[in-house]
């Protein structure tokens, strides 16, 4: 029996939301997030992970959402438009849609990849990731708990997967686990793992630490970019600044580089990228090229190391703004950063420079990067800018976070 069910045999009313006349616009729009302070009436407490009603100021039904009591984003909306149950039916149909969107875009050289993007795919709050076998179930909202073992097992059913990670951000841990006695890391379906998972991504293969690493494992979102860098390489001296586990560096050891120099502050993420390299051993190219790996701050390596010189530099690091009120003091930093990778740039050479803030545009981001260069009295010719990957949809402001712009120099 589902929570919902449940709730109707114990006959509590429904939990009914009225809304300002603002939210009820925004929310028609397509916006995914209604907040607490947007709600103006409410007919009794509602508790984590129920099914809310949202009505319009004539009385009318407009949408129905999870509720979390705990978060400012008090209902992550599912359904906007007439009446409809949200019942079994409804989550085999939503996970359909996410499967089929996927339908084509990946060939068996490719085991890992997003399955589920949150709110974009009408998940709101839940990513699910696939990394060859194993799948990883990332919550960034409380309110999926109550209805997580009916979701898995839907997931496994349509998927069949060796088995399912569950992951839950920072936040909702506690909750879940004195509420619902699930941890960050636990297993939910399948045997026990004790160690990175591999995967292949256009055929390199990498490690992925899905029971502790960031995001789920790896920066599957990076793909589309790295691919770039591989048909840019070739005979190239390479920086990857901010490199996690080295995923640029060997697609530009496969793209042909002389070198590629890995540079992160986390002697762990190296690590992961040294064993990364070793993984590909039997790929000629990238066992060809040099490898070099320096740990270090990179802001603070950058404009220390005056003399190292590279034909490609990238730069992708974490994100700058955290918080809205870090947007103006980010959009300066990307700039500084750029402003230092440009330095490191001999003639001719390429910069690729990506950002992961949400809140700082797409727009704002590459106007920096541009007027950075320009500052710096190189003239430059720009090659491209790309956005989200096609497993990775952004269907409204807060989810786009992700950029990058492409400078010869
Ligand atoms: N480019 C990577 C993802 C980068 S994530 C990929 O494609 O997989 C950001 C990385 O920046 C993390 O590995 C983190 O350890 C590192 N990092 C954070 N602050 C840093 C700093 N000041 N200097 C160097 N690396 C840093």
């Amino acid at each position: 029996m589902t929570t919902d069910e449940f709730q109707e045999r114990q006959r509590v009313p429904r939990l009914r939301l009225r809304v300002t006349p603002a939210a009820e616009s925004v929310l028609r729009s397509g916006h995914p997030w209604l907040f607490a302070d947007s709600i103006r009436e409410q007919n009794r407490a509602g508790q984590v992970g129920e099914l809310a009603v949202i009505y319009d100021r004539k009385d009318r039904f407009l949408a129905t959402g999870l509720f979390d009591p705990d978060s400012p984003i008090r209902v992550r909306l599912l359904h906007v438009g007439k009446p409809r149950a949200i019942d079994h039916n409804w989550w085999a149909e939503r996970l359909t849609q996410a499967l089929d969107a996927r339908e084509g875009l990946f060939d068996v050289q490719t085991t890992g990849f997003r399955w589920i993007n949150g709110e974009s795919d009408g998940w709101p709050g839940l990513v699910l990731d696939r990394y060859d076998r194993t799948l990883v179930l990332k919550l960034y909202s409380a309110a999926w708990l109550p209805r997580l073992d009916e979701i898995a097992e839907l997931i496994t059913g349509r998927l069949r997967p060796e088995r399912i990670v569950l992951r839950l951000s920072r936040n909702i841990q506690t909750l879940a686990q004195q509420q619902f006695g699930k941890a960050d890391g636990e297993i939910l379906n399948g045997p026990p793992l004790d160690g990175p998972v591999t995967f292949l991504e256009t055929g390199l293969r990498f490690e992925a630490d899905v029971l502790h690493g960031q995001k789920t494992g790896f920066f599957l979102d990076q793909r589309e970019n790295r691919r770039l860098v591989e048909s840019l390489a070739r005979g190239r001296d390479v920086l990857n600044a901010f490199s996690f586990s080295g995923g640029f560096s060997l697609y530009a050891a496969r793209g042909g580089a002389r070198s590629v120099t890995d540079l992160d502050l986390s002697a762990h993420a190296l690590a992961g990228a040294k064993r990364n390299v070793a993984l590909n051993s039997a790929n000629a190219c990238a066992a060809s090229c040099r490898h070099e790996f320096v740990q270090a701050n990179a802001f603070v390596w950058l404009n220390q190391e005056p003399g190292r010189m590279f034909d490609l530099v990238i730069l992708d690091p974490p994100s700058l703004a955290k918080r809205e009120i870090e947007r103006p003091g980010a959009i300066r930093a990307y700039g500084r950063l750029a402003s230092s990778g440009i330095e490191h740039l001999k003639s001719g050479g390429i910069l690729v420079a990506c950002s992961c803030s949400a809140h700082v545009t797409a727009a704002e981001f590459f106007e920096a990067v541009r007027r950075s260069t320009l500052n710096a009295g190189r003239t430059f010719e720009e090659l491209r800018t790309t956005r989200h990957a096609p497993d990775h949809p952004a269907t409204f402001k807060e989810a786009a976070y992700l950029k990058a712009i492409y400078l010869r120099v």
